[in-house]
């Protein structure tokens, strides 16, 4: 069979990997595939803020200079999109805020350099919502992301531009991060494999802060093999991040085929009560899913993570706490945009209140109340003592089972509008994903199947500090087990 960049654009990056180290196809005639998509999804989807072709030109003939030198990279040639709030050198990085336009990343991100040394070529920077503050990408500066599985719908956030750009077959592979969800949700609404590491696994060296205790980057993927891949390659101690993990980093490729049998997988009891406002398509993936790893041999359990219900609005004390802090750095003196004004307070007030959008300026105040003299202790205090009984809750989950399941989201993608004026949906619908962040613990969003209208579900997948081997090879059953959802409708040719 002959292989051309396109079909090999279509499929698993880790094939794309192969036919390039094998020299069956060159980097750069699949870069320049990719990029020509990339143009499309930019216009079709609004899934890119900045396409890099020069950039990736250079790096795509420097990959097939080092494949005819006889080096080995497992993701050689693989067009890789990174989403704009991770630095790339010489491109644009605009968290999606105009506060950082004209903004030039001076240095690489450590998980974009890692996933370079590991043959990936950077064709563009993924829309996003502004600074990772959303779930829906609509809180983007620069405009909507469309989904290819429904073009009326959100592809879910913040990393939408990212999720929407591997669904849409522009690239094979993508890097997102995940504060709260963003990497896990928009996984779940585009049909993809997004993975959170656990906290400290990855470099958030080069990410734009949001919520520094909580930040971490991770790849979004079309299959449970290019996650691992991806992980492989950005996993690891590094010195310019002061929370990253001295540990050896658990080899998930070794382990991918694992399977199920002999682990115990805890369905969430919280997932299932009527309050948690499931889809009923949801609910029905939900089971599917939970059938289908008893099939392939696990035991399944239920299990309680009672503060489950707290951790919404532990997390938007705590995140926006942090960002609060981490956003007052821009102030029209050291990046980006700047609004003159009569003084040094005039130029903050112009600079800021021109610069972020309403979501972020929302955070901002909250955020800074919570630490505000006087109420620190009852908000921000509190929330902290509840982050800690949450991942006391985990550990007494984790006595009886392995891996905990549940759906990523409580619903699939939601038209473009829907939940834009009520903010506070928007938060609750974090209601799964937030848990793990906040514990620190690694979780992903495995595809679990499509609602009766066809929309994509995902499901999550959570487990101790250092299990992702274990998680992705879970994931592999589910991938297995699961009917391929084909091409999304909007995917590009
Ligand atoms: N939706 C969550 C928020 O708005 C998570 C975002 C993220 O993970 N960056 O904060």
């Amino acid at each position: 069979m002959t292989e051309g960049p396109r079909d090999l654009l279509d499929g698993p990056a880790h094939e794309l990997a192969a036919a390039v180290s094998s020299r069956r196809v060159s980097a750069r005639e699949v870069a320049e595939a990719s990029l020509a998509r990339v143009e499309k999804s930019r216009a079709l989807h609004g899934a890119f803020l900045h396409v890099a072709s020069a950039h990736a030109l250079a790096a795509a003939e420097e990959v097939d200079r080092r494949v005819a030198a006889g080096e080995t990279m497992p993701l050689a040639g693989v067009p890789l999109a990174v989403k704009d709030n991770v630095n790339v050198r010489g491109l644009p990085t605009t968290a999606g805020s105009r506060i950082l336009e004209g903004f030039v990343a001076a240095d690489d991100a450590s998980c974009v350099a890692r996933l370079e040394a590991a043959g990936c070529v950077v064709v563009g920077k993924t829309n996003c919502d502004e600074f990772g503050m959303g779930s829906s990408n609509e809180n983007s500066a620069f405009g909507v992301v469309r989904n290819p599985w429904d073009p009326s719908r959100v592809p879910g956030g913040s990393s939408g531009g990212s999720a929407a750009a591997v669904a849409a077959l522009a690239v094979p592979l993508a890097l997102g991060t995940d504060t709260g969800g963003s990497v896990r949700q928009p996984a779940s609404f585009c049909s993809l494999v997004g993975l959170k590491p656990t906290y400290g696994r990855v470099s958030r060296y080069g990410l734009l802060a949001y919520a520094s205790s909580l930040d971490q980057a991770g790849p979004l993927a079309r299959n449970v093999r290019d996650a691992a891949l991806a992980l492989a390659a950005v996993s690891g101690f590094d010195p310019l991040d002061s929370t990253s993990l001295r540990s050896a980093s658990p080899d998930c490729l070794a382990r991918l085929e694992e399977g199920a049998a002999g682990r115990k997988v805890g369905l969430l009891v919280e997932a299932e009560s009527p309050e948690g406002g499931l889809d009923a398509g949801v609910a029905a993936v939900f089971e599917a899913t939970a059938r289908l790893l008893e099939k392939a041999g696990a035991t399944i359990v239920r299990v309680s993570v009672p503060r489950v219900a707290l951790a919404v609005a532990t997390y938007y004390v705590l995140a926006t706490a942090e960002a609060s802090s981490n956003l007052s750095r821009y102030d029209g003196v050291r990046y980006g945009a700047r609004r003159e004004g009569e003084g040094l307070a005039a130029l903050y007030r112009a600079t800021r209140s021109g610069g972020f959008g309403p979501e972020v300026r929302r955070r901002i105040l909250l955020g800074t109340f919570a630490l505000s003299s006087g109420y620190r202790e009852a908000w921000y205090g509190r929330a902290q003592r509840v982050r800690a009984l949450l991942a006391l809750d985990f550990a007494e989950a984790f006595r009886a089972c392995d891996a905990i399941l549940c759906p990523t989201a409580p619903g699939p993608a939601f038209p473009i509008g829907e939940k834009g004026a009520d903010p506070l949906s928007m938060y609750l619908a974090d209601v799964f994903t937030v848990p793990a962040s906040l514990a620190g613990l690694p979780a992903l969003s495995v595809p679990g199947g499509f609602t009766g209208e066809g929309l994509p579900v995902g499901m999550q997948l959570a487990g101790p500090a250092g299990s992702e081997p274990l998680l992705l090879a879970l994931a592999r059953v589910v991938e297995r087990g699961t009917e391929p959802g084909g091409r999304p409708p909007g995917a590009i040719r």
